[in-house]
């Protein structure tokens, strides 16, 4: 299988948890930019620390920094099945992804978007803990989906890509929803 997929959705809509689904059930390699510019922060590099400025404020990273990343893990990833996670979140992020993928000879499959609502996301993500994880942050990162991510949906929808996915539902449930719709 040379399956390219990316979830797509808020945060705290659950895409960390379907991704390790996803890795442990369906033996994609897991690419998550967010966890890439983690590693780099805590390796203290030039990149992290940038990163970390807007991170912390809830900002993308410049479309730019995330291209140079994910071509290289793109790259070394050839003939794996991949599982993107928080990437594309920007329209310019997808065409970049379609580059890096045509430079494989790889395209993208399908975009699964993760649906959840923000008054669900805003009661979830209060309980997670993680560092970027302050209602300030939340609010913030919140507003940042609805202007630069969610015009990826159309996007998706226009190129036949999108499965979308009612994410109010228990883990189990949406975990379930992806793979039957993985495989119709
Ligand atoms: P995540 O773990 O996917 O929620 O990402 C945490 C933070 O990393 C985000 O709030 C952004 O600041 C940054 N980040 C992760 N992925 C991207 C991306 N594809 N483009 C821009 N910034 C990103």
């Amino acid at each position: 299988m040379d399956d390219v997929v990316t979830l797509l959705g808020p945060p705290g809509s659950g895409k960390g948890t379907q991704a390790e689904r996803l890795r442990d059930g369906l033996g994609f390699s897991w690419l998550s930019t967010g966890e890439l510019l983690r590693e780099a922060r805590g390796a203290g590099s030039e990149l992290g620390r940038r990163a970390g400025e807007y991170m912390d404020r809830g900002d993308l990273v410049p479309d730019a920094v995330i291209d140079g990343i994910v071509r290289e893990a793109i790259a070394s990833r050839d003939g794996e099945p991949i599982l993107l996670d928080g990437f594309p979140r920007t329209v310019t992020q997808a065409e970049d992804l379609d580059a890096a993928l045509q430079e494989r000879g790889r395209a993208l499959r399908h975009a699964i978007l993760i649906d959840v609502p923000d008054d669900v996301v805003a009661e979830r993500v209060s309980h997670r803990g993680r560092a970027d994880d302050s209602p300030e942050t939340v609010t913030a990162r919140l507003g940042v989906y609805h202007r630069q991510t969610e015009p990826l949906i159309a996007h998706f929808e226009a190129r036949g890509l999108l499965l979308r996915i009612d994410g109010a539902q228990d883990p189990d449930g949406v975990a379930e929803a992806i793979r039957d719709a993985l495989r119709r």
